[in-house]
C-alpha cells in the first residue's frame, strides 16, 4: 500500500529502485533458540546467506573502476577475509548447534564476542577494526532476511539505512546504489556533502524508513524535497518521470552557462571556484568554467585505507588536480580528520568525549609527528606543476598559523635543496570556520595571505548547534545576525588588508543565499561544481551596487525571519 513520509533533502536527483534496508550496526536482535530439530536447517540457512554475501562481494571486486577502486579493492578484500575467518564461522556454528540459536542471534553474540576482543585492545587501529567486523556481519544479516527474488545484485536499489559514513559511499554508488535514505543524519554532514560530489540522491532524517520499509519494496525518492514514497501508484511514477524529465532540461539550460562569465548585471566580475573531493570533481569544475579548486578536501585520500598515503602518493593525487586545473590555481586544504570524518588509519582518536571540539583539522595534523610536514611536501611538490595554495582547516590561534607558516617555510627550503622544483610562492590560507578565528583574526591576518570562510563549521562553534545533529536541524542555519555579522566583518577586514577572502561552506553553493552573500562583500565563492552553474545564473541576474546598498538593512534584521524578509525582498 502506498505511503509518503518525509525526510530532509540532502543531494538532489529523483530515483526509483528497489529497497535494500540495512539494519544498524549494532545489530538489535532479541534471542531466540530453535529446536534441535531446526539446527541443521538453520546452518544451511546461515551459510547460504553467508556465500551470498561471499559471491557478491566477489562480483563487486571485479566490477570497480574509477578513481577510488584502488582503495575500495583493499576494503572488500579485508572482508573477504574477515567473511572467511574460521574462528567467526566455527563460533557461528557452533552458537547454532550447541547453544540451540536462531542464526540472526548466533551473528548478533558472535559479534559482540569478536567485537570486545577488539574494543578491549590498546591500539586505536585495532579498535577500529570494529567497524569491519559489524559490516561484514551486517551483510550476512542482510542476506538472511533478503527474499529470494531479490538477491541477484545490488544494482537499481534504493539503500535505506539508519545512517552512513562517508567511507562507505564510493564503494555503495560503485555496487550500483541508485539512492541512499537514513533514518538519522543531516544535510550538511560530510557523507551529504560526498553524496552531492558523488550525484548520489541522499535523503536524511526520514525516521520512519526503517519502521515502514522492508527488502524489495519499491521506492521513488526525491533528493531535493525530501520525500520518500513507498509503492508508489500511477500519479507517483509519472511525477518522476517528470522531476527526471524537468531536471534533464534544466541540466540542458544550464549548461549553456559553462562558458559565461559571472558577471553580475552592473558588470562586476564574481570568482566562483570550485570544492573538490575526487578526480571526477576536478575535470566537472575546469568544463564548467571555475576560477580553479577553492577546497580540496584531501582527507577523502585518507578515509578509506588501513595505512596513511606516503609523500609520494600525495604527490601524485595533487599533481593530478593541478594538472587538471591547467594553469588554474589550485588550492589544497591540509588534513582535516577528526569529527565525523573518523579514519582506518589511527590516527583519529575514537574516544574522544566531544569529537567536535576535538583533535580534528589542524590540531591532528600538528599533533601527529611529521604529519603535516609530509602533506606540505607533497604539496609544494605539485606545486612545481601550477599554481597551488595551501588552505589550513580549524584555525583558532595565531600560534598555530604561525607553526604553519614556519613549516611551510622550513619544507620549501628542504626541498629545493633536495633539488625539486616548486613555486617560488605558495600562498598560505587559513580556514576562518573557528569563532576564535575570525574574532582574533587581526593578530594573524598579516602571517597570511588568504582566507577561506568555512561557513559549515563557523555556523555550528557559533550556534552551539551540531552540524550532524538531526533533531537541531532547525536551529542550524546561517540565517542568523551573529553568522552575518562575522562574514561581514571577516570580508571587510580581509578586504581592508589586500587579502582575497572566499566562503566554502555549503552556504555558497545554495544559490538562494548569492544576494546575501554579494550584499556582505563577498566577491568569491567556492562550491561544488553541481551547482556552479545555478549559482552562476543567479548572479548574472543580480545588481552588485543595489545588493550593497541594502546591506545595512540586512544587518538590521535582528531574527531569521527578519533575514528571510530581506531576501524575499
Ligand atoms: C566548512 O566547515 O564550512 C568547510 C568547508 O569545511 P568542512 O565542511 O570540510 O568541515
Ligand atoms: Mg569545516
Amino acid at each position: 500500500m502506498r505511503q509518503e513520509f518525509q525526510g530532509h533533502g540532502a543531494s538532489r536527483g529523483s530515483a526509483l529502485g528497489r529497497a535494500r534496508v540495512r539494519l544498524p550496526h549494532a545489530l538489535e536482535v532479541a534471542e531466540e533458540r530453535i529446536t534441535h530439530e531446526q539446527v541443521e536447517g538453520e546452518l544451511g540457512r546461515l551459510h547460504a546467506a553467508i556465500d551470498t554475501v561471499r559471491h557478491e562481494m566477489h562480483a563487486l571486486r571485479e566490477r570497480l573502476h574509477g578513481a577510488l577502486a584502488h582503495e575500495v579493492g583493499e576494503f572488500l578484500d579485508l572482508h573477504t577475509l574477515l567473511l572467511d575467518d574460521p574462528e567467526l564461522l566455527q563460533g557461528l556454528d557452533e552458537l547454532i548447534r550447541t547453544g540451540h540459536y536462531a542464526a540472526d542471534y548466533a551473528l548478533r553474540l558472535q559479534r559482540d564476542r569478536i567485537a570486545s576482543v577488539f574494543e578491549a585492545m590498546d591500539d586505536a587501529y585495532f579498535r577500529s577494526r570494529v567497524d569491519d567486523i559489524d559490516q561484514v556481519i551486517g551483510r550476512i544479516h542482510a542476506a538472511l532476511h533478503r527474499r529470494d527474488h531479490d538477491t541477484s545484485g545490488v544494482a537499481g536499489e534504493i539503500l535505506v539505512t539508519d545512517n552512513v559514513a562517508p567511507a562507505e559511499l564510493a564503494q555503495l554508488q560503485a555496487q550500483g546504489v541508485m539512492a541512499i535514505v537514513t533514518a538519522a543524519g543531516s544535510a550538511l554532514s560530510h557523507s551529504a556533502i560526498l553524496a552531492r560530489s558523488l550525484h548520489l540522491p541522499l535523503i536524511v532524517g526520514a525516521s520512519q524508513a526503517l519502521l515502514k520499509i522492508n527488502d524489495g519494496d519499491a521506492l521513488v525518492v526525491d533528493g531535493a524535497t525530501g520525500t520518500v514514497i513507498l509503492e508508489p501508484n500511477a500519479e507517483d511514477l509519472r511525477g518522476h518521470r517528470a522531476r527526471t524529465r524537468e531536471l534533464a532540461r534544466e541540466r540542458k539550460q544550464l549548461h549553456r552557462l559553462r562558458r559565461e562569465p559571472t558577471r553580475t548585471l552592473d558588470g562586476v566580475d564574481i570568482k566562483l571556484y570550485a570544492n573538490a573531493e575526487s578526480r571526477e570533481d576536478v575535470a566537472e569544475a575546469h568544463a564548467l568554467g571555475a576560477a580553479g579548486v577553492g577546497l580540496y578536501r584531501t582527507e577523502f585520500l585518507f578515509l578509506q585505507r588501513n595505512e596513511l598515503p606516503d609523500e609520494d602518493e600525495q604527490f601524485r593525487v595533487y599533481r593530478d588536480v593541478v594538472l587538471g586545473m591547467t594553469g588554474r590555481t589550485v588550492t589544497i586544504r591540509s588534513l582535516d580528520l577528526g569529527a565525523d570524518k573518523a579514519d582506518k588509519t589511527g590516527l583519529v582518536l575514537r574516544d574522544e568525549p566531544n569529537p567536535a571540539l576535538g583533535v580534528r583539522g589542524v590540531r591532528l595534523s600538528l599533533a601527529r609527528e611529521g604529519l603535516l610536514e609530509t602533506q606540505l611536501r607533497a604539496i609544494l611538490r605539485a606545486s612545481g606543476y601550477g599554481p597551488v595554495r595551501v588552505l589550513v582547516p580549524m584555525v583558532s590561534s595565531t600560534e598555530e598559523v604561525r607553526t604553519v607558516r614556519a613549516l611551510l617555510r622550513k619544507v620549501a627550503a628542504d626541498l629545493r635543496k633536495q633539488g625539486h622544483e616548486i613555486a617560488e610562492h605558495v600562498p598560505l590560507g587559513a580556514m576562518i570556520e573557528v569563532p576564535a578565528a575570525a574574532i582574533a583574526l587581526p593578530g594573524f591576518i598579516g602571517l597570511i595571505d588568504f582566507l577561506s570562510i568555512g561557513t559549515n563549521d563557523l555556523v555550528q562553534y557559533l550556534l552551539a548547534v551540531d552540524r550532524n545533529n538531526e533533531a537541531l536541524s532547525d536551529l542550524y542555519t546561517p540565517l542568523h545576525p551573529a553568522v552575518l555579522r562575522v562574514i561581514r566583518d571577516v570580508i571587510r577586514l580581509a578586504k581592508s588588508r589586500g587579502k582575497p577572502v572566499a566562503v566554502c561552506g555549503e552556504m555558497a553553493g545554495d544559490a538562494n543565499f548569492a544576494p546575501l552573500l554579494l550584499a556582505l562583500g563577498l566577491e568569491e565563492f567556492s562550491l561544488h561544481p553541481a551547482t556552479l552553474l545555478e549559482l552562476r545564473r543567479a548572479i548574472r541576474g543580480l545588481n552588485l551596487e543595489g545588493l550593497r546598498k541594502r546591506a545595512p538593512a540586512l544587518l538590521r534584521a535582528k531574527d531569521r525571519v527578519g533575514i528571510e524578509a530581506w531576501l524575499r525582498a
